[in-house]
């Protein structure tokens, strides 16, 4: 009965907005986030590596090339995320998972374009999402890549394709698994619009980078089908802390 109230008064604008993160009473800045979790959920924007995303250095410095990426380069040519994949963005990008919802979309897509930032030069020419293989998709009823990739697309003016790139088959998921079985469980997992992506730059959107392994694959199949340039975007960069 209460939660009914609440839920009223809430849509007559009666009540203060909370934070989405915490609940705490905020007014309505930063996204609707409190002072706290905005601090907390700020983007990352230096002192990492541009392509694998590893972070190494002290935020103020701009991003240089790791010396891994100098031996093996990745198959995108960039890499864009917002933030390290730990504390309340973890939380966000799995309660957004499991549970929707719009307050969260909304956050998360405002994160997704400041991950992308003013990067003007380098607007795709198409935007695809990560997909979810049909019965993952039946079970949770949307798939988050879409509705980030939406977002930028809304935002950059550039079309989204979603059936750019599809699952061909069923896969573990990947958070099962380690490092080297990542690798064995994606390939070739994936098909690509060959029609749609032809001579086209490309922009892979996913929320959460691990491992790297899932949109490793997903580049190469684009490169296989004749892309002329990959960026990838995620939310959030999985880190290993320092030991
Ligand atoms: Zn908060
Ligand atoms: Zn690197």
């Amino acid at each position: 009965m209460l939660r009914a109230l609440e839920n009223f008064a809430s849509r007559l604008g009666l009540t203060a907005a909370r934070c989405p993160i915490c609940s705490a009473i905020t007014d309505r800045n930063n996204g609707g986030l409190c002072p706290t979790c905005a601090v907390e959920l700020r983007p990352h924007l230096g002192g990492h590596c541009p392509q694998c995303g590893t972070m190494f250095g002290d935020e103020n410095t701009p991003p240089t090339l790791c010396s891994e990426c100098h031996l093996t380069p990745l198959p995108w040519d960039r890499l864009y995320f917002h933030g390290r994949y730990s504390g309340p963005l973890r939380d966000l990008i799995l309660s957004y998972k499991f549970n929707g919802g719009v307050g969260r979309t909304r956050l998360l897509s405002d994160f997704a374009l400041t991950a992308f930032g003013n990067n003007t030069e380098r607007i795709p020419d198409a935007i695809i999402p990560v997909p979810l293989h049909t019965r993952r998709l039946l079970w949770r009823g949307f798939n988050q890549s879409t509705e980030l990739a939406l977002a930028l697309g809304k935002a950059l003016d550039r079309p989204v394709l979603k059936s750019g790139l599809i699952r061909t088959r069923h896969t573990i998921p990947q958070t099962q698994l380690g490092m080297k079985d990542r690798q064995t469980n994606i390939k070739d997992a994936f098909a690509a619009d060959e029609k749609g992506v032809r001579g086209k730059t490309i922009l892979v959107v996913d929320d959460v980078y691990t491992t790297g392994a899932t949109l490793t694959e997903c580049t190469r199949t684009l490169n296989r089908a004749g892309a002329s340039g990959v960026d990838v975007l995620v939310v959030a960069r999985a880190q290993q802390e320092p030991a």
